[in-house]
Parts: C-alpha cells; structure tokens; sequence
C-alpha cells in the first residue's frame, strides 16, 4: 500500500528518490487514531485530535521535496502534529528540531517517538512563530501549518543558503519558499495554493 501510494504521489509530480523512499518506507497507520488505519494510506488529510490532521502525503512530501534536505542538515519543524513529517526528515538523515504548541499532542507524539525509536534531536512545547533561537542558524525550516504572514525570527534563523518552506494565507495559503542568499536578501518563490490548519499565535 505504502508503494501504491508513493505511485500516486509520482503521479502527482513529486521526483524526489529519497522523499518517495521515505514515503515507502514509514508505517503511516501508525500515525493515525486507529478508526481510519483502514484509509492511512490514501493521499488524504486525517484528523489527530485535538482539532488538528495528519497533512496530506502529497503536502509532506511536496514541502520536503522544496526543503531539499541532506544528510546531517539541522531542521526545523514548526507543528510537530501526529509527527509523520518528523519521521520523513528523519528518515531523510537530517537532525530535526520540532515545535508543537497543543499540549496535548506534544505529550502524545513525544511518547510515540520514543515508543517507535524515532529520535529528532529536541521536541519543543512552544511557540513556532519564534523560531528556535537557540539552535539557529539552520539548513532548512518547515511551517507545516498555514501562517497569516511569514513570522521574522524564522527568516532571521535561516542559514546562508538555507530554505524555509511556509504555507502562506488565511482561508487558503500559497506555499513559499524562501532561499537565504546573503544576510540581508532572500530569493522568494511562490507554489501553488494548499488548505493548512492555522499556525496559532497565543497559546490555551
Ligand atoms: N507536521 C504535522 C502536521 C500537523 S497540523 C503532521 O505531519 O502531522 C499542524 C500542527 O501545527 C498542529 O499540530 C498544530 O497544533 C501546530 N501548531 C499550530 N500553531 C502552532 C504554533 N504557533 N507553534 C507550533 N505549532 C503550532
């Protein structure tokens, strides 16, 4: 099923050898409540809990396709979630540092990283529009929920050369990928509109 569906995503353009591996690889139903284990593997979104989703296959890797990660590269993740696309970059070889803000799912998908031996080097309860300055610069930040405006820190925490891929929009975002070519000048480009669930400022 996992390779059926890496097949559907090849349909749908991704290219990325070691991103399709990935998708071939890491057991998907086990990232989802088990009442929809049965469709785990449709290029579907899914609810986690507590009012969020497991991004759609398609959304995964088109991000970590952009991020085009490389062994040992520092990541950040801003929206730990189910932890699915924390397992592709690690799956990727990257070291990755991860920002979940709902309590709730932080305790749950941490216990399951230690449960399945996934190991991002940190899993943060916290803020994702603040970045990560203590472990800044980066090779690469991933927003995987959709951000009203591109926060400042995480443009700031980029690597020269670094990229940051964020959803960008209220009702509907735009994916934008930000390439840091010198301190002060970043190269922007704009792919193609995707729905995230929002990236949330103050905490409850
Ligand atoms: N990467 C996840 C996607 C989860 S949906 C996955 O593969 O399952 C987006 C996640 O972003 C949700 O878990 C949501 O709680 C979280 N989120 C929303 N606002 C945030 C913020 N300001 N900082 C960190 N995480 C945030």
């Amino acid at each position: 099923m996992r390779n059926q569906l890496a097949e559907v995503l090849i349909e749908k353009g991704i290219v990325d050898e070691a991103v399709l591996n990935a998708i071939r690889s890491i057991p998907r139903h086990l990232f989802l409540d088990s009442s929809f284990e049965d469709h785990a593997y449709q290029d579907k979104a899914f609810p986690i809990g507590a009012d969020q989703t497991i991004s759609q296959p398609y959304t995964v890797a088109f991000q970590s396709e952009l991020l085009q990660v490389e062994p040992n590269h520092k990541i950040l993740e801003i929206g730990t979630g189910s932890g699915y696309q924390t397992a592709v970059l690690l799956k990727l070889k990257a070291r990755v540092y991860t920002i979940e803000r709902q309590l709730e799912l932080f305790k749950k998908t941490n216990l399951f990283f230690n449960k399945m031996g996934y190991r991002p080097k940190n899993v943060i309860f916290g803020d994702g529009y603040k970045g990560l300055p203590e472990e800044a610069p980066f090779d690469g930040i991933i927003v995987t929920a959709g951000a009203p405006f591109v926060p400042k820190p995480l443009l700031a925490q980029l690597k020269i050369g670094g990229r940051l891929v964020i959803p960008v929009g209220v009702e509907e975002q735009i994916m934008t990928l930000f390439v840091r070519k010198s301190a002060k000048e970043f190269e922007k480009t704009e792919l193609g509109s995707f729905r995230f669930v929002p990236l949330l400022e103050d905490k409850n």
